[in-house]
């Protein structure tokens, strides 16, 4: 192959807004014939909007929504954005509290952590105007800090809260629709379930038929629900039996490996942290450009518009400036 021909494919890939890190990736480009997609801002477009809200007996829906906006707050995930803005507590910078603790509205969230694919928590506490955890003295066990937990329905269960059945039930009713549903609570009782939807990209459709006439075998690969993930299926075109659901983030790079040791050559599309592993691992990683900066580092390639489109562009591009060279 001629490094000439090669530096004109990767140029052509750029003015396509198809970034190529490096020539010799258009040869396994061109040898791709499995594609993992990754659901959640891959095939979707990631901007979940909250649907509703079903509180536990006893629970206040807005309370339960505020506590969960205060700690999504402070998460990236979609399903964070979307919770947060609902709950009007987009993070404003100049209440930073410091560290790693935000203020919103009445509400004060700190000490956050989060389980990849699992959810999130955080102290959440009324807010002392101006003044920190640290100042106030009171720490995280004031009387009115609870640690707050936003996740889904197993998470909280493996954290030994108490799920009342209204919750159970209302989970099971999202995610027979398609939705995804997560669950806020404190205190040792799940509060309220958090029904989400999101939509599939208007090009995804399209993409995955360009995707088929390249002779591609498209897969969906997501941490979500399989009701959820089955639902995005059907949408673009992927067989349900090609859906692989409820994975999470570590073991998404073993579905990788595992279709590579069936003698696939594999390409990964995902957008997230939890996708970084899967698309390291493969043999063609693509980053959609709109993700996280961790996937676009983990990639071989970048589709700078987020269009999955792009990904059935890249691998005729390879296809086409090989065939010039060979
Ligand atoms: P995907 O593979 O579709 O991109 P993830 O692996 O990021 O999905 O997440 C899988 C599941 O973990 C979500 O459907 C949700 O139940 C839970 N989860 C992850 N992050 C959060 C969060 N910030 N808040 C609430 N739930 C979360
Ligand atoms: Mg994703």
């Amino acid at each position: 192959a001629t490094p000439t021909a090669l530096l004109v494919g990767t140029g052509r890939g750029a003015q396509l807004g198809i970034l190529i890190k490096g020539p010799e990736v258009l040869e396994s480009t061109r040898r791709v014939d499995t594609i993992v997609l990754d659901k959640t801002g891959t095939v979707t477009a990631g901007e979940m909007a909250l649907e509703s809200v079903v509180p536990a007996p006893g629970t206040d829906a807005d309370d339960a929504l505020a506590h969960a906006g205060a700690v999504e707050a402070l998460s990236e995930h979609p399903i964070a954005q979307a919770v947060a803005a609902a709950a009007e507590t987009t993070a404003d910078p100049t209440a930073q509290t410091g560290g790693d603790g935000v203020t919103i509205g009445s509400l004060q969230a700190f000490d956050f952590t989060s389980t990849p694919g699992g959810g999130v928590e955080a102290v959440v506490r009324q807010a002392h105007s101006g003044l920190s955890p640290a100042s106030t003295g009171l720490g995280t066990g004031s009387l009115n800090a609870r640690r707050v937990v936003v996740g889904r329905l197993s998470l909280l269960e493996a954290d030994g809260l108490t799920v009342p059945p209204e919750i159970h039930d209302a989970v099971a009713e999202a995610e027979q629709s398609g939705a995804t549903a997560v669950v806020v609570g404190w205190g040792g009782a799940a509060r309220a379930a958090l029904v989400l939807r999101d939509a599939v990209k208007e090009t995804s459709a399209e993409a995955v038929a360009q995707l088929r006439d390249l002779g591609l075998h498209p897969i969906l690969l997501t941490g979500d629900s399989e009701a959820a993930a089955r639902t995005a299926a059907r949408a673009v075109g992927i067989d349900e039996s090609d859906v692989i659901a409820r994975v999470l983030p570590e073991d998404k790079a073993d579905v990788v490996a595992r279709l590579r040791s069936e003698g696939k050559t594999v390409a990964m599309v995902g957008d997230g942290v939890n996708d970084a592993a899967a698309l390291a691992g493969a043999d063609l990683g693509l980053a959609m450009g709109t993700g996280t900066d961790v996937a676009i580092e983990a990639s071989d390639i970048t589709l700078v518009r987020g269009d999955l489109r792009s990904a059935a562009t890249a691998i005729q591009l390879s296809r086409d400036t090989l065939r010039v060279i060979k």
